[in-house]
């Protein structure tokens, strides 16, 4: 038996194919037909007019915070339960990090505390320069209350999709919630470039501005002229060709994952102590991970205990994301709430998702899981 992992690339004839042709064309550098292409079938996707591929969605997060003109002092507003890269780009930029707590219901950022924060920041006469929500595992925080907020407010939306493309909160994609947004293709994304990202908006002078960021702000002259400080940025036109490939087997991808979740939840449903997370209503998720809750009122086997008993059968399993707050990176940032977030990451666990993850692997997980939390042997 061969290792199951959590959410592995799931790449094959078609992306091979792609990327040899980009290679046989000649566009080897980071311009070229494959970018212009894969911007406009992403951007076309999610309903938006421009795109610009970059290196990795860390990358297009820190853009998109640079072009909200955040710097040194100013104070970003980023949910606690994420991975590091949402708030790892504010700090590039000098911001101030302000961490909110976690809607119980969706994990993404609590729609009334950043109602509540941005009221008594403005009583206080010192609005944040923006505010970034995270589609978490796919799913999408109250973007009716948080768009309407930060608009009273004035204050910039940036939306990190990097999770989530493909979902839609009634019928609209994620990612176009945002003044710009963020998608990832990282390897373990619901599509891959191996390793990339996007810059998505409505704004076109916001992109354009983004895409002469992004390759080091050369001027057009022969002598490489500069008026400022840029950075390389820019995705490989090989890995655009990779992308679009992906990108057109995104629905199969995306039935493929809620098929999983539905299979794991059928099969946990007599178990009490297992939870599933699951779409808000009037969402319809990608579905990226599943991820299970372990009720310590109904059981004293921990996601840990699963995880390392997947492990010993050679399957990867993880942790909820690690409550920012309590990164040591982060020990001196103010955080609003924060046990929400605490709670996620003491009683969820990851289980593997892959679009290709066959169902005799799937039942071997879920043998395990089921073994466990019943105190059996699998
Ligand atoms: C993956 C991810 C990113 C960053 O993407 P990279 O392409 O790996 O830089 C940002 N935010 C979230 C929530 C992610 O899951």
């Amino acid at each position: 038996m061969t290792r199951i992992h959590l959410s592995p690339p799931d790449v094959g004839r078609a992306e091979r194919d792609a990327l040899l042709d980009a290679f046989d064309s000649g566009w080897i550098a980071p311009v070229g037909p494959e970018l212009v292409r894969f911007e406009h079938d992403v951007a076309a996707r999610l309903g938006l007019p421009h795109a610009v591929a970059l290196s990795s969605g860390t990358a297009a997060l820190h853009l998109a915070l640079r072009l909200a003109g955040v710097g040194p002092g100013d104070e970003v507003v980023v949910p606690t339960l994420t991975f590091i890269a949402t708030a790892a780009a504010a700090t590039y930029q000098g911001a101030q990090l302000t961490f909110v707590d976690a809607d119980p219901t969706s994990w993404c950022i609590d729609a009334s505390l950043v109602e509540q924060l941005l009221d008594e920041r403005a009583l206080q006469g010192r609005l944040p320069r923006a505010v970034v929500t995270v589609d978490l595992y796919g799913l999408c925080p109250d973007y009716a209350r948080i768009t309407a907020a930060c608009a009273n407010h004035g204050v910039a939306l940036i939306e990190d999709a990097a999770e989530a493309l493909g979902t839609t909160v009634d019928g609209r994609p994620a990612g176009s919630f945002g003044q710009s947004s963020v998608l990832s293709f990282n390897g373990n994304k619901i599509i891959t470039t191996s390793g990339g990202g996007m810059l998505l908006s409505d704004d076109g002078e916001l992109i354009d501005r983004a895409l002469h960021l992004a390759t080091q702000a050369r001027e057009p002259a022969a002598h490489y002229e500069h008026e400022e400080v840029g950075y390389n940025y820019r995705l490989s036109n090989l890995l655009a060709a990779l992308g679009r490939a992906q990108l057109a087997g995104l629905d199969e991808r995306i039935a493929s994952r809620r098929a999983t979740r539905a299979r794991y939840t059928q099969a946990f449903a007599d178990l009490d102590s297992i939870g599933v997370l699951y779409d808000p209503e009037g969402q319809q998720s990608n579905a990226w991970l599943t991820v299970i809750t372990l009720d310590p009122a109904a059981t004293s086997v921990t996601p840990t205990d699963v995880r390392l008993a997947l492990e010993a059968d050679d399957i990867e399993a993880r942790p909820a994301w690690k409550p920012l707050h309590l990164q040591p990176a982060f020990r001196d940032v103010e955080v609003v709430g924060g046990a929400a977030a605490e709670r996620v990451f003491s009683t969820a666990l990851c289980l593997p998702s892959g679009s290709n993850l066959s169902t005799a692997d799937q039942d071997r997980v879920i043998e395990i899981v089921r073994a466990t939390v019943l105190g059996t042997s699998a």
